[in-house]
């Protein structure tokens, strides 16, 4: 089992690390982040137009994970044949008239890949491979139609090529990560079953729930859509758009999720109920005299299960309400919504629920947000914020006097001042985040602020303000600055889930 985490670790880091260096040639980490949205609005949101996407092809293989720019000519999508074989090994290419050469070599193979110019077909250790289109060079790069992988790879590299050319992804030497589905009773839950660990990003609108796979390349067998014929989940439906794997659970009511055995199974159901006000116990006393213990007649009544342990994240602005213009080509709500997917990400891999408050690139209201994540019953809420001045993280909490009122979800409670009775918990809960900050030596400041819409949510609420790392602007949309961000909101907030579940 420890050799199966260890190799998913290797995996993902080469993935972080390919795509990383991907995104600083050509920005396809932005684009990443960008697509998963574009499918969620698409998916989630009926009748919300958006522009289509870069599209791009995701190819897993044994240790690798990358993104491969797909561009569309002549009615066929195309790829750059140095894009598809440069991370698998040496690629030298040489262009002579209309002959386009490529050298590939990967312990010890050589291989030689000949195409002309508008040819239908290109040699491949000097057999033919017929493509549906013609290969086409621009800028002195080689292009192929997509369909053509299926045997080009398999020529050059010895493997088996598994494509899905509608859902643009390619496994090549590996068999994927098989989803197995299973619906159980009593509660009803969803049981989804992997053989290694997952982490998908799980959004939460309505009565559905997405999971999007972008690290795992996850397969299923049978059809794209299962009926489940259960009172609560209704359905899950299987696709694979644009790289990514999706996974679409649709309900009758809210659900979420939870993770286990170590990533390798999530389990979909019906967010606990709220706890009712528990009676009052009388007063234990001593016994005077020693009592028999009569057999119990009765089912011992079931102390309620305590509420769910979810975390609501809000990513500030969204649709026309674009928030600050961070540089010429920096929205802030781009950068907000990229960094609480982050922070989704890194919750749940410690197991932790989360309920995204916006889910893609929509307009919601101050009050819409906070009775969002009043209704979650979340542990804790975190708007996002992003701007273009000061460096690190800012976290504030609500700028309200504190009330003498017992913390408490049930009671009715006046709407501007929701958050005086949690001030105190809020706080604890910035200065954890803070501690993190600053043992990654990312500046960091707490401080109250007249952040709305802390003063109407329920709970414990902060506000988290990301400001680039220097002086350049851009940086504050680097990976690596905002999954150290995302990592220590992570840890913070599992420092003190104790703390968090005791007050509920
Ligand atoms: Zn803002």
């Amino acid at each position: 089992m420890s050799s199966i985490s260890v190799q998913i670790t290797f995996r993902c880091r080469d993935f972080v690390a390919r795509r990383f260096r991907i995104g600083r040639r050509r920005a396809s980490r932005t684009r990443l982040i960008a697509g998963t949205v574009a499918v969620l609005a698409f998916l989630l949101i009926p009748g919300h137009a958006r522009a289509a996407d870069q599209p791009h092809l995701a190819i897993f293989a044994q240790q690798i994970n990358y993104l491969v720019n797909v561009q569309l000519r002549d009615g066929s999508e195309y790829v750059g044949l140095l894009d598809v074989l440069d991370p698998l090994g040496q690629v030298a290419t040489h262009i002579n008239g209309k002959k386009w050469t490529l050298d590939f070599s990967s312990s010890g193979n050589r291989v030689e890949i000949v195409c002309q110019e508008g040819k239908r077909k290109c040699s491949i250790r000097g057999a033919d491979v017929e493509m549906a289109a013609k290969f086409v060079v621009s800028e002195g790069h080689g292009y192929v139609p997509v369909s053509a992988l299926a045997e080009i790879l398999p020529r050059v590299t010895n493997l088996i090529a598994n494509l899905n050319v509608h859902g643009r992804r390619l496994l090549l030497g590996i068999s994927g990560v098989h989803l197995s589905s299973d619906v159980l009773k009593n509660p009803s839950r969803l049981v989804l079953t992997f053989p290694s660990p997952v982490k998908p990003a799980v959004t939460n609108e309505g009565n559905t729930l997405l999971l999007t796979f972008t690290r795992e390349p996850v397969t299923t067998t049978g059809p794209e859509t299962t009926n489940f014929g259960d009172p609560l989940i209704t359905s899950g439906r299987f696709m694979v758009v644009n790289g990514a794997a999706l996974y679409l659970v649709t309900a009758t009511a809210p659900v979420v999720t939870m993770f286990s055995e170590g990533n390798r199974v999530i389990t979909i159901s019906a967010p606990p109920a709220a706890v009712p006000a528990t009676p009052a116990q009388p007063p234990v006393t001593a016994p005077v005299q020693a009592q028999p213990v009569p057999a119990p007649t009765q089912p011992v009544p079931q102390k309620p299960a305590a509420p769910a342990f979810i975390v609501a994240i809000d990513a500030a602005h969204g649709g026309t309400e674009t928030g600050a213009l961070l540089s010429p080509t920096l929205a802030e709500k781009d950068v907000t919504l990229a960094l609480a997917r982050r922070i989704a990400r890194e919750l749940q891999s410690k197991g932790i629920s989360v309920y995204m408050v916006r889910a893609g690139d929509t307009q919601m209201t101050l009050d819409q947000r906070a009775s969002a994540a009043n209704t979650a019953h979340a542990a804790l809420y975190i708007a996002i914020h992003a701007a273009a001045q000061g460096h690190g993280v800012r976290l504030y909490t609500a700028m309200l006097p504190p009330s003498m009122a017992v913390p408490t979800h049930h009671a009715f409670v006046p709407w501007e001042t929701a958050q005086s009775a949690w001030l105190d918990l809020s706080a604890t809960a910035a200065g954890s985040i803070a501690d993190e900050c600053n043992r990654r030596n990312i500046p960091v400041r707490a401080m109250p602020a007249a952040v709305r819409p802390l003063n109407n949510i329920e709970g414990p609420a902060i506000a988290l303000e990301v400001a680039p790392p220097s002086d350049t602007l851009e940086d504050i949309n680097s990976a690596t600055y905002q999954q150290s961000i995302a990592s220590a909101v992570a840890a913070g907030i599992t420092a003190i889930r104790p703390k968090l579940e005791a007050a509920r």
